[in-house]
């Protein structure tokens, strides 16, 4: 029997875990551009983003959907594609990528993506939602009191997680992971809502009081609850978003009965490992660093396979937008965990069979039994 796992690898039903959806309609190059970079400021006139490690990956791997050669040309890449409609290119990308089950989180940008019922009409498989806690307080804080907006908050979360699987906060983005771990008291909330509610925009909350309260009612729910950690686009300030930061939250919350599932953590998925070992609530992806490595992306796997026991890694593409992003995620993941397992077998120090079995778990038996998915 041959040692190569990609066939194995490439066999796998993934779970994508931590998703967005794929783009509602047509893209100008220069907003295909700003999609496959981080950055939101405009992508300067003197180079491309196609010239990055993402972009070379596109040409790489996504030109043969598109009936081109590996690597063609970013300017024949962008022709062809223009060929398509946005709901083929859905089809064709999302189709290709093997992944089983989407676990769709809808809370940013929703108007300019498909939701869960829209992604459903283009893949076989199965798609759940995962709800974002700062969107669901934001969505009920117009006509709401200082003394009620706890409250109804409380109703939304219930309505919405009702259907769900999963949470998410964006604490990272708010505000950062170095805030006060205690729970806020009552006395707190009251003043933070009324100065939120009285400051004439609602529209976007980073009272660290109220960040702080969405997470303990988040982790009320015994949902699991996504944290985005690490790297992000420039709203984050990324030396408050390292993971160790929260240490003395995630003791706090210890015992709750809710895993924390730490997304992307890029460059600090070697500290998220050291958590996902210390606690037994605590897991980790690096989800959005597969397709901004591109062809690197195989030594960020290995490295979130350093200290993590294997049963807390879980495979996401965080793919947004381009469905270019869905697919590129699935094929650099599989071949990242082909080429870290292939030589861990081939130098001995790995059984095939423990090989292969490790890879079925983070590709997508670890995020069946965290988030209680039936029938995959
Ligand atoms: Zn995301």
């Amino acid at each position: 029997m041959s040692t190569d796992l990609s066939a194995d690898l490439d066999a796998i039903a993934l779970v994508d875990h931590h998703v967005h959806g794929p783009l509602r309609g047509s893209v100008t190059r220069a907003g295909f551009e700003s999609f496959i970079t981080e950055s939101d400021r405009p992508v300067p006139p003197w180079m491309t983003q196609f010239d990055s490690q993402l972009g070379i990956a596109i040409r790489r791997h996504c030109a043969p959907l598109l009936g081109l050669p590996v690597h063609a040309p970013a300017e024949d890449y962008w022709a062809a594609r223009a060929e398509f409609s946005p709901d083929e290119l859905t089809r064709r990308f999302l189709g290709a990528s093997g992944t089983g089950h989407w676990l769709v989180e809808t809370g940013f940008r929703g108007s300019e993506i498909l939701d869960p019922a829209g992604i459903r009409q283009h893949v076989d498989g199965r798609v759940d939602e995962i709800v974002r806690l700062e969107t669901v307080l934001e969505s009920v804080a117009p006509g709401a009191t200082a003394g009620g907006l706890v409250d109804a908050f409380r109703d939304e979360l219930a309505s919405q997680a009702a259907g769900a699987v999963g949470l998410k906060s964006i604490v990272a983005y708010r505000y950062g992971f170095d805030f006060d771990p205690d729970p806020p008291s009552d006395t707190e909330i009251h003043r933070a809502a009324g100065a939120w509610l009285s400051s004439g925009d609602v529209t976007r909350v980073d009272d660290p009081v109220l960040l702080r309260m969405l997470l303990w009612e988040g982790v009320r729910t015994g949902l699991p609850l996504q944290l985005h950690a690490g790297y992000g686009d420039p709203d984050v300030e990324l030396h408050r978003c390292d993971p160790l930061l929260l240490t003395r939250w995630l003791k706090a919350i210890e015992g709750s009965g809710t895993d924390v599932l730490l997304l992307h953590c890029y460059p600090f998925h070697r500290n998220a490992g050291y958590l996902a070992q210390a606690f037994a609530h605590v897991y980790l992806d690096v989800g959005l660093a597969i397709n901004y490595t591109g062809a690197r992306s195989s030594a960020v796997i290995a490295e979130s396979m350093e200290l993590a026991p294997f049963a807390k890694i879980l495979y996401s593409s965080d793919a947004w937008g381009p469905p270019e992003l869905h697919y590129l995620g699935a094929v650099l993941w599989r071949r990242g965990t082909a080429a870290a397992l292939n030589a861990w077998v081939e130098e001995g120090e790995w059984s095939r069979a423990d090989a292969v079995r490790v890879a079925a778990m983070i590709g997508g038996d670890n995020a069946r039994r965290v988030y209680r998915l039936r029938d995959d």
